[in-house]
């Protein structure tokens, strides 16, 4: 294994050894390839250059104890990218070749998959891209499905600690029949500008609104929200925001808690009455959040006012932590051990 101070790694880029490839063109998907390379040999009229044809996943592979690598709900990951691909008229890739190319992407990279107890794992990037030139507005006839490797270090790196956020009214990430629902670096492009304001007013990410209203809460950055109160976990609907897999985890565990679920609009002024709040998606799985700022309305919502995460918060993501690397039984089938 690598030596590395995995507890230390960033959420960021790290070369690895190998990625994989696969190219459709005339019609077919060709056989996947093993690269070396960190570069693309790419068409300079290429859609995903122009037009934005462009999809991808953000999945993790965990090292247990008994030192098993395992995927954690891989086959969500495969549907969600058919969809991002229907979704922007490319072609997608098999579930064959997806499970092909995210196994060997870990196997050929396994001095990367981090030690049990760092909280660090190997993250996979698959990407899809429009690959055949076009001037005019239409899909490309040939695509380029990747898979790329790299360790990422615990999201947390001094524990479990809120998070602060500030709401953006002044742009949107996504318009209900626009892809927000799906996962297209396009939106990442919009939330840019949002991510920056938020920063720039020292909080660690934006709190998006539905974009008709600015009313109903949409997602925060590029994770979906939660709030508990009651004994009920509740999590917006919306037909923006992007089905996140850790949040569809979550219900289910909470579900298997004894809380109830509810998913439909949250009005922005209901955050006064929740008991806890965080934000969830693969990086982080839950960060708790202890402040949310609605700049334009000079409002602050405040929470773990002891500066520590909620219990019900807590409980949920040391559950599924668990189950992701193994130390908890996979009661729902969500894991499987590639080796
Ligand atoms: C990827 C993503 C999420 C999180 O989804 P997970 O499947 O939990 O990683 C949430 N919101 C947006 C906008 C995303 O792109």
């Amino acid at each position: 294994m690598t030596n590395l101070n995995w507890g230390e790694l960033p959420f960021g880029y790290l070369k690895t050894d190998y990625n994989i490839r696969c190219y459709y063109k005339d019609g077919k998907w060709g056989e996947l390839e093993v690269s070396s390379s960190e570069f693309l040999n790419l068409h300079i009229s290429a859609t995903a250059l122009h037009y934005g044809q462009q999809a991808f996943e953000g999945m993790k592979a965990y090292r247990g104890k008994d030192g098993k690598i395992r995927l954690f709900r891989w086959e969500e990951n495969f549907k969600r990218m058919e969809r991002s691909a229907h979704g922007i008229l490319m072609q997608p890739i098999t579930k064959e070749l997806f499970k092909e190319a995210i196994t060997k992407a870990v196997l050929l990279n396994e001095r990367f998959v981090p030690p049990y107890g760092t909280g660090a794992s190997l993250y996979l990037r698959p990407l899809l891209i429009g690959s055949g030139p076009q001037v005019g507005v239409k899909p490309a006839d040939e695509y380029l499905f990747m898979v790329f490797a790299t360790p990422v270090g615990p999201y947390f790196k001094e524990g479990f600690s809120p998070v602060k956020i500030a709401v953006v009214r002044d742009s949107d990430r996504a318009a209900p029949l626009g892809t927000g629902s799906i996962k297209v670096g396009g939106n990442y492009a919009s939330s840019l500008k949002g991510v920056q304001k938020a920063h720039d007013e020292g909080y660690g990410a934006p709190m998006y609104l539905d974009s008709v209203h600015k009313k109903y809460i949409d997602e925060i950055g590029a994770a979906n929200f939660f709030g508990i109160k009651d004994s009920t976990y509740i999590t917006p609907k919306s037909p923006s925001i992007l089905p996140s897999i850790t949040n569809m985890s979550i219900m289910q565990l909470a579900e298997d808690i004894g809380l109830n679920v509810e998913r439909r609009p949250i009005d922005i002024e209901e955050l006064d009455s929740f008991e806890e709040v965080g934000a969830c998606g693969t990086a982080a799985i839950i960060s708790p959040i202890g402040e949310i700022y609605d700049i334009d309305e000079d409002k602050k919502y405040l929470f773990c006012k002891d500066g520590k995460a909620g219990p019900i918060s807590t409980k949920i993501y040391e559950k599924l932590v668990a189950i992701q690397y193994g130390d908890e039984p996979d009661t729902h089938n969500w894991v499987e051990i590639i080796k």
